[in-house]
């Protein structure tokens, strides 16, 4: 189905998807509704009473970013583990959505954005009247932590350039380009599903963390061996999956972003970082 390109879009029905967190382990029903022109994406928590149950999807609302980006309101009302889904809606250009969640921790699922790309895909993606909002980078701005390193500078269309190290011969250096277009976000970077290695698990254990983690949601790597029966779906599943993270995290910006995007072992703290140090240059942004 084609649609205008340059328009916002919402959703034209309600779909729900339930699952485990990854980290809590426990399980949560999302249910997506329409939103109108200019709402961008809010989580609502449904199980919480007499606080304030929304948290829009943005990045002055991040609370944490360790393990994944974890966000809350100022009632102290959070939602942990957002990028899958926030991955979705931006790469399938969904920019109103109402997300609804019976828990604190989005469902992993598969551990890719498949799953949220299928439900959008089911709720079905409606045209609104309000031009589209873009975030048209104007100057590079860059942010450092050691050897990773993570750059947004001017250019045409959104084009995202990350490469990642791991001592690992499952995964080494990978590096991958990707250009947001109509199709191109489902047909090569949805599907490529998170990853963790086995002697992190009895350590995230104990911090609580990880419980909901399993080879079902997880490509698990122990030494140089992917432990899972089924094996990769591509040699570079692994870095296809940090640029969904960076997909997922950059739509925190509020908006599609017009520019290139560069980095080095990029993670959800780094991405955090860089969208503040643009927000906080007026002459680094410009929204149209
Ligand atoms: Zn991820």
């Amino acid at each position: 189905m084609s649609s205008p390109i340059n328009l916002q879009h919402t959703i034209a029905g309600e779909a729900s998807v339930s699952g485990v967190g990854v980290h809590s382990g426990k399980l949560a029903t999302l249910t997506v509704r329409p939103a109108g022109e200019n709402a961008g994406v809010v989580f609502v928590r449904t199980d919480v009473d007499g606080r304030d149950p929304r948290i829009p999807a943005l990045v002055t609302q991040v609370t944490t970013t360790a393990l994944g980006t974890n966000m809350s309101n100022a009632a102290g009302v959070s939602v942990a583990t957002v990028e899958h889904f926030l991955a979705a809606c931006a790469g399938l250009g969904v920019d109103n959505v109402v997300a609804e969640l019976d828990g604190a921790e989005l469902p992993i699922l598969d551990g890719s954005s498949k799953p949220f790309v299928d439900l959008l895909g089911e709720a079905g993606r409606v045209p609104q009247s309000a031009p589209k909002r873009v975030l048209h980078i104007l100057k590079p701005v860059e942010v450092r932590q050691g050897a990773k390193f993570a750059r947004l500078s001017p250019g045409s269309g959104f084009t995202m350039t990350i490469a990642i190290d791991f001592a690992t011969k499952a995964i080494g250096r990978q590096e991958f380009s990707f250009t947001m277009a109509p199709g191109a976000f489902a047909r090569d970077i949805a599907w490529a599903r998170t990853f963790g290695f086995a002697s992190q698990a009895r350590q995230l254990h104990a911090m609580r963390k990880g419980l909901g983690a399993s080879m079902d949601n997880t490509v698990v790597i122990e030494g140089d061996a992917i432990l899972n029966p089924g094996g990769l779906q591509t040699r570079d599943e692994f870095v296809r999956h940090k640029l969904l993270d960076v997909i997922g995290d950059l739509f925190l910006a509020g908006g599609l972003i017009e520019g290139l995007y560069e980095a080095e072992q990029p993670g959800h703290a780094l991405n955090n970082q860089l969208l503040r140090a643009v927000f906080a240059d007026a002459g680094a942004f410009a929204w149209t």
